[in-house]
């Protein structure tokens, strides 16, 4: 599994590669069994000895994977760069990102990740209940949401009628978006299935939104708005 993964043309591991990523993988999988035994039967050097062998095969692959490097002040935004280096904008050194390290919702929606630990989904509902859905990669870099796919279900929160959710790229590709149906009133649920195209069935998500969602941008601009007495949009 691991080996074919390394196989692919962007996985980052060079074809020389491959064959020291297929067995450390397979030996990898094995130390789970042999950890779990050794577990089961009370065995504690046994398990210890076990577990630092882990350690040492998922180091090997670790070595594989594509490192991802950014300014921390932002400079570029969300540009991101393969080695290290510096910044060209401020010639700060740049870092390398964790993968995984931020889960924070950016729409002030429900963020989940997927099952492939590699996408992160992002769901948001607005007053007039169009229901959003926003991809992020690993490093929860926004990315567009392509070749995905997905249609669920919407009903309020406690009564059974569900009526089906639709989703189509939105209009800058930045999103999916759906229209839940006028009879569905918050609290609203919402059953997703999203078809990653990975060859992988389709992954369910569940959401519930007690009243709609606020950007972050939105609370601060509602503020300065009270205050200045203007008009809202939007
Ligand atoms: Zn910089
Ligand atoms: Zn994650």
């Amino acid at each position: 599994m691991i080996g074919q993964l390394a196989l692919k043309a962007d996985s980052g591991v060079p074809k020389s590669a491959v064959k020291e990523v297929n067995i450390a993988g397979r030996s990898l999988a094995a130390k789970f069994d042999a950890i779990d035994k050794a577990g089961d039967s009370g065995d504690l050097a046994g398990t210890k000895k076990e577990f630092e062998e882990m350690v040492k095969l998922a180091e090997i692959l670790d070595n594989y994977v594509p490192k991802v490097f950014a300014c921390p002040m932002k400079c570029e935004g969300e540009k991101t760069y393969p080695a290290a280096g510096k910044c060209p904008k401020c010639g700060m050194a740049i870092t390398q990102l964790k993968s995984h390290a931020d889960h924070d919702a950016k729409h002030g929606g429900t963020f989940f990740m997927a099952p492939d630990n590699k996408h992160h989904l992002e769901g948001t509902i607005s007053a007039k209940k169009e229901f959003r859905i926003y991809f992020y990669d690993e490093y929860t870099k926004p990315i567009e949401p392509g070749k995905f796919t997905a249609e669920g279900t919407a009903w309020t929160s406690g009564k059974d009628v569900d009526k089906p959710l639709k989703m189509t790229v939105g209009p800058k590709k930045e999103f999916l978006t759906g229209q839940v149906d006028e009879a569905i009133a918050f609290p609203i649920r919402v059953k997703l299935f999203i078809d990653f195209k990975d060859k992988e069935k389709p992954q369910v998500f569940d959401f519930e939104f007690t009243e709609p969602s606020k950007e972050p941008a939105d609370t601060d601009k509602d503020k300065e708005e009270d205050k200045e007495k203007k008009h809202s949009h939007g």
